[in-house]
């Protein structure tokens, strides 16, 4: 199919942009990457009537340490992020994750911005942010708001974002030493998206793992943080037998949703194994 008839604008700042939102309110829609949205035109999954596109937007794009975060404009790319010496350095997830995002011609135009105001369940930007303590910085005619990823996925590809409203950058909070992470996904095939994934980031000392965050993605409808089972974990020193807890405890706390190829139990059982290799992953860096 091809995508219904539309106008195209291709402003020049945030400013124009805001103006284009505001003049065609919901019958405008923003244009990223393109790689999502193409494809939801094509099968006329949307009509908007005008795109926005945001490709000459300079104030969206750049990776940059603001205070003690690292800004992620909305128009970096993928490839961006895998290439950005600045994310390996501070934010090792991310870099270890954008393997896993679809394949390299995706990634070379797909952004972080139009990853997290899709919230796809599956997505890994999303889990990321959830995993990093992330937030979300958007603007508005009433001006800028921070919204801290926890409060910002709301449901299936739902946000707190309000339509008037537009993702300009996230924030991500530099990391210590003593921060340990691991990334694990299983796909039916690589750069599909994810059967089930696990973002996992603590603190890992002598005395305990602390600021533990344990972010799904693929396990639930909507990116998924099993806060449960990161308080089981929280100021405790890994052993096998606190892994067969937390396997047990993250069982009875997500209650996982079958997709087309698997069951939940599947993928519940999925989920387990993969809590076991991150925490193996965690604990291989204590001091
Ligand atoms: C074959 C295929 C496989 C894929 N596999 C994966 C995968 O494994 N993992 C994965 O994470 N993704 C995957 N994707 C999606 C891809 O990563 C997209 O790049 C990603 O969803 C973001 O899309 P985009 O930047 O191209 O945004 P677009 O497609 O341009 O936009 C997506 C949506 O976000 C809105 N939007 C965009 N930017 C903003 C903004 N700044 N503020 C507010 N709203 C905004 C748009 O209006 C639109 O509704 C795949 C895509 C394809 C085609």
């Amino acid at each position: 199919m091809k995508a219904p008839a539309f106008s195209y604008a291709r402003p020049s700042s945030l400013a124009e942009v805001l103006a284009l939102m505001a003049e065609h309110g919901e019958e405008a829609r923003l244009l990223a990457g393109g790689q999502t949205l193409h494809a939801t035109l094509n099968m006329r999954l949307s009509e908007p009537s005008i795109l926005i596109d945001l490709q000459a937007v300079n104030e969206l794009k750049g990776i940059e340490i603001a205070g003690d975060a690292l800004r992620i404009g909305a128009m970096v790319t993928h490839t961006d992020i895998g290439n950005s010496d600045l994310v390996a350095q501070h934010l090792p997830l991310l870099s270890a994750a954008v393997p896993h995002i679809a394949h390299r011609a995706i990634r070379n135009l797909g952004t972080f911005g139009g990853s997290i105001a899709y919230g796809d369940p599956a997505a890994e930007w999303p889990a990321c942010l959830l995993a990093l303590d992330g937030v979300v910085v958007a603007m508005g005619p009433q001006g800028k708001r921070r919204i801290a990823a926890h409060d910002f996925f709301t449901g299936l590809y739902s946000t707190d974002l309000q339509d008037d409203e537009l993702i300009v950058a996230c924030e991500l909070p530099l990391k210590t030493g003593t921060h340990a992470f691991a990334f694990d996904e299983l796909a039916r095939r690589h750069g599909d998206y994810a059967v089930v994934g696990l973002a996992a980031t603590a603190q890992v000392k002598a005395t305990g793992l602390q600021h533990v965050r344990l972010a799904w993605l693929g396990a639930v409808s909507q990116p998924y943080r099993s806060t449960q089972t990161e308080a089981l974990l929280e100021g405790q020193v890994l052993s096998e037998a606190l892994i067969t807890q937390a396997m047990q405890c993250l069982k009875d706390e997500m209650l996982t949703e079958a997709d087309l190829t698997h069951s939940a139990a599947a993928k519940s059982h999925l989920a387990g194994v993969m809590l076991k290799r991150a925490l193996h992953t965690l604990n291989r860096t204590r001091p």
